[in-house]
Formats: structure tokens, C-alpha cells, sequence
């Protein structure tokens, strides 16, 4: 895998890095399970006082961190300039809560002594992560893991290196131990070494399905505990009493934000046949109202995507879509700039034989579909092999909460666009993945929750689970 930079908006080949040797494998192994050795013996409340540190020096940095990820990646600068601060504020959360939320549990129990979950560190962790967020997604493993005290080795997408060297030198700067994170331009066969490793006890991707089988499979032959947390086709569903103005408000901005390139954003817009045409006039203005640029201009609304690759892949879904019967609302045609940009574009008359029907498109294409009744809305939106997140919109936020609570995916948003918060379970089911990371839960994803039970002097009441209840003397 060749690790270089390649500025999305002039094409330019920005800088290039070597790729990680054995012997830095084997360093970085080595430097980590140390680390781990040191960290079992320290309680998590020794290490807020550094994750709050590397808070404060995100936001120090942003104007640096923000240009980094531009440069790599291509997405608007005020867009990189919030994700900075997104990073501080999981910094931050994981600081002020994650001691607490770690503390040992006490268990009621019918055996004798105390019971209580304690709950340690596992050990090494290899993180893979995608150049989408570049910064958000290491962070979203980072700051948890490190009040769990498990150091972390992290490999990044191969086209967001100057991210990935830009975080790790946040690490470096404060007084965090430098193995806590340890960046590597790796391989996928070093990626499958570093997992087989016994120092290694866990692995968390964020990517692709095709990423996090290869992945989830080294991780299952090797029997690490895994987090995957894998693409999207989230539907955007408006009921019949929906407010429109606040829909299209909402709508445009949920399918071009980072220009598309969204695990969650709305792919799908599965829309009420009363709003439907009203629907899509105003969705066609927002898409053909935005300003497509500089991404460093704060006039620019709409970013390039971030490499040749991902725009030809995506140019291919819509073509293939087209011949197999789509209808092109608006949208898809070249626009007159160097960079890697895709025109807004709407597809409509998808049939289920479609491939575009059950497919990610990773960049700034929607799918708007029509129905006559709420449960047509829940059929449509279950009917795809993805579950990760998705909007709901109605009138009435019960109705909407109850039809929220009949998609198939691990989070849905009522009446609002969806947000990533350090406090609230990103994840989701069926091939969008396993596990949660953020808040409590992701906190405990790669947790020893070790049982201890202490009592006084032995009881062979409590043999044989209970069931053993008197000495036959
Ligand atoms: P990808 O190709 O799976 O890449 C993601 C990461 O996995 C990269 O670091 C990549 O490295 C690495 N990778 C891929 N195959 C690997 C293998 N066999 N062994 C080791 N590492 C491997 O994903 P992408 O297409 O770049 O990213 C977009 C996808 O991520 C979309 O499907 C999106 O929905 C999903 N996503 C999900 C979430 C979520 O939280 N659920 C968030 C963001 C994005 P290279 O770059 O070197 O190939």
C-alpha cells in the first residue's frame, strides 16, 4: 500500500511516505505492550489530566489540523475546522467521565462474599481507520481506549498519511507516553501480522464491508475481540404530516456535507406521495444552489471528492444505475474544474432490480423514493443489507419516534439532522457492523470485565454454582 497525499482540488502529489518495516513492527509492538505492563498497574484517573492536554492542544492546533486533513482529503475547511473541535470534545468527555465510568460494579448475588465487575485494560490494540473523518475516527477510538489504558497502533487510509502524522504528533507533544498512539504506514498483510500477535488483543475498523470482512476475518482466525463499524444506506424518511420547509432545509445538507463521503449520510430519501414532488423541487434548488471550489474559500459550499478513484467509482454506480433504468432529476453532469468535484445529482424510478437500489454511493448522489403510507416507508427502508443509522420526519414526534423504533439500524434521528456526540452509541446492525464506539458503550468495547468474588473464609454453599447447599456430614 503506497501512503501519499494527493490534494483532491489541484491533483498535485502533495508528499509521499515510506512504508513501516519489520523492525518498526516489532519496535512498536514492543513499545506498546510495555506501555500496556506500565499502564495496568495506574488507574485511569492518572491519565485524564493528559487526555484533557491533548484537548486543549487540538484546539491549539486547528488552523494546522483542519489544513492537514484539506490537504489530504479535500473537505471544506470549516468542516475540518469543526471536526478539530469534535476531537477536543471527545478528548474532553472520555477525561471528565471515563474514571467514573470504568469504576468497579457491585453485583447483588446469592453467593457468598462480595461481587464485584472490575474493569481492566485488554491489551495492544490495532486500529484501522478511513479517511472520511481523518482525524474524528482515530479520535473516536483514541480517547476512550486510553482511559481504559490499552496503547493503540493505527492504520490509516492510504491517502490521509498527513492526518494521521499530524494526530500522532498531538500525542507527542503532550505528556501522553508516545506509545499510547503509534502511527504506522502499513500493509494489509502487516495489518493481519500485527493482529495474530499475542501482545495485540483487539482490533477496532472503521470502513468498508469489504475492509472489515478482510479484517473481522484476521481477527476471528486469531480470536481478538473486533469493532466494526462498516458503510450505510440510511434512508431519510419524511411521513405525510411533515413540516416540508424544515425537511428541504435539512435534506440537502444531510446528503452533501463532507461532500457526500458520510458513513450516515442520507442516501435514501423515502418520501410521502403528498410531499413528494414538493420534495424534490426543493431539493433540486439546494443541490443546484451550491458553490463548488477552493475548499480552503469559505465562499466554496461544496467540496471535492477525495481522490480520482472514489469519483470514478461513484460516476460508474450512477452510469450503471441509469442503464438498468433510473431517471436523472437533476444533476450528473462534468463540472468545469481540475479537482476531483461530482456534480449534486438525483436519481429517481429505482426499482428493486436496480443495483443502485441496494448499493453505498459514497458521495454527493440521492436516491429519492415514493410511497403511500408509513409501513411502505419501514418495508422500503429495511429492505437493504446495510443498518447503521437514519431521519425520520414528522408532524407528530411520537409518530416519528414510532416508526424510528421500527428501522432496522442502530441509531435514528426524529425531526433533526443525525449527530456524532462523545456521550450518545455510534453503530449499527446487520453488515453496517458490530459493537459501538463513543459513550459508555464504546467505552467498554475492549474492557476485561473481570468477576471478583471476595469472602470471608470458604462456604460450600457456593459450590457447584449453589446447587451443593449443606455438607452431607
Ligand atoms: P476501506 O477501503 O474499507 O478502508 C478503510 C480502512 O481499512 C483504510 O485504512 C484501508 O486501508 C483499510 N483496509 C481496507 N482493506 C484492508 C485489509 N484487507 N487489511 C487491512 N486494512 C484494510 O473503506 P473506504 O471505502 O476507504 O471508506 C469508506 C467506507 O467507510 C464507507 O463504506 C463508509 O460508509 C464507511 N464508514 C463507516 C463509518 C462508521 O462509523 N460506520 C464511518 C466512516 C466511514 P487503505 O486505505 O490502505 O486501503
Amino acid at each position: 500500500m503506497a501512503y501519499k497525499t494527493i490534494n483532491p482540488y489541484t491533483n498535485e502529489l502533495v508528499k509521499a511516505y515510506p512504508n513501516a518495516t519489520a523492525d518498526d513492527v516489532e519496535n512498536a509492538l514492543s513499545a506498546g505492550h510495555q506501555l500496556f505492563k506500565q499502564w495496568e498497574h495506574e488507574t485511569p484517573e492518572s491519565r485524564a489530566k493528559q487526555l484533557h492536554e491533548i484537548a486543549q492542544l487540538f484546539r491549539d492546533h486547528q488552523a494546522q489540523l483542519a489544513k492537514a486533513m484539506v490537504t489530504d482529503m479535500g473537505k471544506l475547511y470549516r468542516e475540518a475546522q469543526g471536526e478539530v473541535e469534535l476531537c477536543a470534545m471527545i478528548a474532553d468527555y472520555f477525561a471528565d467521565h471515563g474514571a467514573k465510568l470504568l469504576a468497579p460494579t457491585k453485583i447483588e448475588t446469592i453467593a457468598t462474599g462480595d461481587a464485584q465487575i472490575q474493569k481492566h485494560p485488554l491489551g495492544v490494540l490495532m486500529m484501522v481507520e478511513p479517511w472520511n473523518f481523518p482525524m474524528y475516527q482515530i479520535m473516536r477510538v483514541f480517547a476512550p481506549n486510553f482511559m481504559v489504558g490499552n496503547p493503540m497502533i493505527l492504520k490509516h487510509a492510504s491517502n490521509t498519511p498527513g492526518s494521521a502524522v499530524a494526530f500522532e504528533n498531538v500525542i507527542k507533544e503532550s505528556a501522553a507516553p508516545n506509545a499510547s498512539l503509534q502511527n504506522m504506514f502499513l500493509s494489509y498483510d502487516q495489518v493481519s501480522e500485527i493482529i495474530a500477535d499475542s501482545r495485540v488483543q483487539g482490533v477496532a475498523l472503521t470502513g468498508s464491508e469489504r475492509g472489515g470482512r478482510s479484517v473481522a476475518k484476521a481477527a476471528g482466525e486469531n480470536l481478538k475481540k473486533n469493532t466494526m463499524e462498516l458503510g450505510g444506506t440510511d434512508a431519510f424518511i419524511v411521513l405525510d404530516d411533515a413540516d416540508i420547509d424544515s425537511v428541504t432545509d435539512i435534506a440537502w445538507r444531510a446528503r452533501l456535507y463532507n461532500a457526500g463521503q458520510v458513513c450516515t449520510s442520507s442516501k435514501r430519501f423515502i418520501v410521502s406521495a403528498n410531499l413528494y414532488d414538493q420534495f424534490l423541487k426543493k431539493l433540486k434548488e439546494n443541490f443546484a444552489n451550491v458553490k463548488p471550489g477552493d475548499p480552503m474559500d469559505n465562499q466554496t459550499t461544496l467540496a471535492p471528492m477525495n481522490s480520482k478513484r472514489a469519483k470514478e467509482k461513484l460516476q460508474d454506480q450512477v452510469d450503471k444505475a441509469i442503464e438498468n433504468g433510473a431517471t436523472v432529476y437533476y444533476g450528473n453532469e462534468k463540472v468545469d474544474l481540475p479537482g476531483q468535484f461530482f456534480q449534486p445529482t438525483i436519481l429517481t424510478n429505482i426499482e428493486k432490480n436496480n443495483p443502485a437500489y441496494s448499493e453505498e454511493m459514497f458521495g454527493p448522489v440521492a436516491q429519492v423514493y415514493k410511497v403511500n403510507s408509513d409501513q411502505e416507508a419501514i418495508d422500503l427502508a429495511n429492505d437493504s443489507d446495510l443498518g447503521l443509522g437514519g431521519i425520520v420526519f414528522s408532524g407528530d414526534p411520537k409518530r416519528g419516534t414510532k416508526v424510528a423504533s421500527q428501522i432496522e439500524t442502530g441509531m435514528v434521528f426524529v425531526n433533526n439532522f443525525m449527530a456524532s456526540l462523545p456521550d450518545l452509541p455510534f453503530g449499527g446492525v446487520k453488515n453496517s457492523g458490530y459493537g459501538r464506539e463513543m459513550s459508555q458503550l464504546g467505552l467498554n468495547a475492549f474492557v476485561n470485565e473481570q468477576l471478583i468474588v471476595t469472602a470471608d473464609k470458604p462456604n460450600m454453599a457456593n459450590l457447584a454454582g449453589g446447587l451443593v447447599a449443606t455438607d452431607p456430614d
